[in-house]
């Protein structure tokens, strides 16, 4: 969530700070502010609202060459300018900026800081309130910094200045991102090398409960007990250009049109020479020895899960459940004799679902991250990880990243059938292909997703998706594209399911987008679609070749039919993206949302 960036160097760090700062806009923030050290003191520039806003008040006199930024994506406090980080200690010594929650700092505030007046109401004030404390006890700023970091319960990733030595940033994290980028007489911070491939592609890892001292030449690693640890940066495999956005108008758009793309990009990763599909034996062992696998998600790669959960089922005939992160630990079910536990997450940082990978891992259970980005947390910790290759997704809304998951679902699925021996009467690869072709064909007909989205979504304020079997998944995640850049109020229905209750929310006019791929279900979903048109709706129906009925709204060509999904959620995309369009929406950074869920 919202994000972090740091600069120690020989330039001047507000315009590379506020360069790092854009490059995260799209983590989602409701302010912003950076700090700068130069001999004269810290100077802290923050606002509430975009990086824009941040520009205006940014003093273009002021310069220096170590610096600190924030964007907040507020939990303690409402999104303000005096909430808005860096904070700063009471005499104003020390500067900080903090992503993350601190569960106990009420409980700090009572032990340690009851005689003073903290100027926020975030959590975070207390971080810099303590250090200054324990800098005047310990006359040591490293012993300082490590104390308070060690009295912290909850997620922190954090970078701090100290006036009186302008050399150097101190930074630490435990559960939340942060990375600290390594360049010739500068070194960087960044919650994600994105920000900071400004500057440089090579980058180290820091781990929970470290402490780093970051100098212009020098980047020191210790853990809070004072033990240097030495490691090695890696190369982060970015192209600066895959996170522009070009001629397109959003990235969503972009986005949209890469998952062609992106599909022949998964077909070529895990494709043999003899074209056959290539996965590591080990995830291979794992899929095939484990008697039921829970897919842990949340939002929309929980509907991609629900889609896995199909193909995994329907290829292999082992059981899996799939669970809302944020809803197992606390509603944990029976386990099987010996599950695996599959992640999905698209930035491989998502809090909830770390929660549970810590919980399982300690029960001893074999953990797979299927995630877009290898070297994150999820991808770290757990014992084996599937890249989605969907490249950077920029949009809050996730499109690619959620094809992409259901395409590695599906290779994953053939794989565990062919080595239990299970023969499939399709090519897979093949099958991927023909999706791509298909993705293609839909991403070329804008005009009719944006017709569809004049006629039906222009004035309403709720709208129903409907379905059966895969369709259902994939209506519920049209109707969350649509709710979150839209903001149209929007839920996706089991077919049969309306009429149980929800229907009596239909009336003149109340558009309902019908899904219809599935041929088993095709004269249900029919019926269901008569008893809305009976109460007034609007009918949208969106069909498949070989299924369609003279009024069909739009009709895709034809996929295998366990991957429908894959090609049905286009036009729920495009509907979604153009609705939110004409309403003037932010689409790319929807109001109250963040990329990546960095809390819990
Ligand atoms: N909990 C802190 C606050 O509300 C930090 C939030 C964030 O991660 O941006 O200020």
């Amino acid at each position: 969530m919202c994000g972090i960036v740091g600069y120690i160097g020989s330039k001047d760090a507000k315009e590379v700070l506020l360069r790092g700062l854009e490059k995260l806009e799209y983590r989602g923030y409701d302010s912003a502010g950076i700090a700068i050290v130069n001999k004269d003191g810290v100077h802290v520039f923050k606002e509430k609202g975009r990086i824009a806003a941040l520009r205006n008040v940014v003093d273009t006199a002021v310069s220096g060459t170590a610096g600190i930024g924030h964007t907040r994506w507020a939990t303690h406090g409402v999104p303000s300018r005096v909430n808005a980080h860096p904070h700063q200690s009471e005499t104003e010594r020390f500067t900080l900026v903090h992503n993350g929650v601190i569960e106990n700092y009420e409980k700090l505030k009572r032990e340690y800081l009851a005689d003073i007046e903290l100027t926020s109401d975030t959590d975070t004030e207390i971080i810099v309130q303590l250090v200054e404390r324990f800098a005047r006890e310990e006359k040591d700023v490293e012993a300082a910094i490590s104390k308070t970091l060690s009295l912290l319960k909850g997620s922190y990733a954090t970078a701090i200045l100290d006036k009186q030595d302008s050399s150097k940033v101190y930074v630490g994290k435990n559960k939340s991102p942060l990375l600290i980028g390594v360049g010739d007489g500068v070194n960087v911070i960044a919650s994600d090398a994105m920000a900071m491939l400004q500057v440089t592609n090579q980058f180290l890892e820091i781990m929970d409960e470290e402490l780093v001292i970051v100098t212009r030449d020098n980047v020191t690693v210790k853990t809070l007990e004072g033990t240097v640890v030495e490691r090695d940066p890696f190369t982060a495999e970015l192209d600066e250009s895959d996170i522009e956005k070009g001629t397109y108008p959003h990235f969503m758009l972009k986005e949209i049109d890469e998952q062609p793309f992106v599909m022949r990009n998964i077909i070529q990763k895990y494709q043999n020479e003899d074209g056959s599909v290539r996965l590591e034996e080990d995830i291979r062992q794992a899929m095939t020895s484990s008697d039921r696998i829970y897919i842990i998600a949340a939002g929309t790669s929980y509907h991609a899960g629900l889609v896995g959960k199909q193909l995994i089922e329907k290829l292999t005939n082992c059981p899996v459940e799939v669970h809302i992160a944020s809803e197992f630990l606390y509603n944990m079910p029976v386990l099987s004799k010996n599950p695996l536990f599959v992640f999905i997450s698209q930035s491989g940082e998502t809090a909830d679902l770390r929660g549970v990978l810590v919980e399982v891992k300690k029960l001893g259970y074999k953990t797979l991250t299927v995630t877009n980005v290898p070297g994150s947390t999820l991808s770290r910790e757990a014992d084996f990880t599937l890249h989605t290759y969907a490249g950077p997704e920029i949009a809050v809304a996730s499109t690619k990243a959620y094809t992409a998951q259901m395409a590695v679902f599906t290779l994953l699925a053939v794989d565990t059938a062919k080595a239990k021996g299970i023969e499939l009467d399709f090519d897979p690869l093949q099958e991927l292909g023909i999706v791509a072709s298909v993705m293609e064909t839909l991403c070329d007909q804008k005009e009719s997703f944006e017709q569809i989205a004049r006629d039906f979504l222009s004035v309403t304020r709720n709208c129903f998706f409907i379905g059966r079997a895969t369709d259902y998944y994939v209506c519920l995640e049209g109707s969350l594209k649509l709710k979150e850049i839209s903001y149209i109020q929007a839920e996706g229905f089991a077919g049969g399911e309306l009429k149980h209750g929800t229907i009596a929310l239909i009336e003149d006019g109340t558009p309902v987008v019908a899904l219809a791929t599935q041929d088993h279900v095709n004269l249900s979903i029919r019926g269901n679609v008569k008893e809305v048109v009976a109460r007034g709706a609007a009918p949208c129906i969106i069909s498949m070749e070989g299924m369609e009925e003279k009024d069909d709204t739009f009709v895709i060509p034809t996929v295998h039919k366990l991957l429908t999904p894959l090609v049905s959620v286009i036009p729920m995309q495009l509907i979604a993206y153009y609705a939110a369009l004409h309403r003037d929406c932010d689409v790319d950074k929807p109001r109250n949302l963040a990329k990546s869920v960095t809390v819990e």
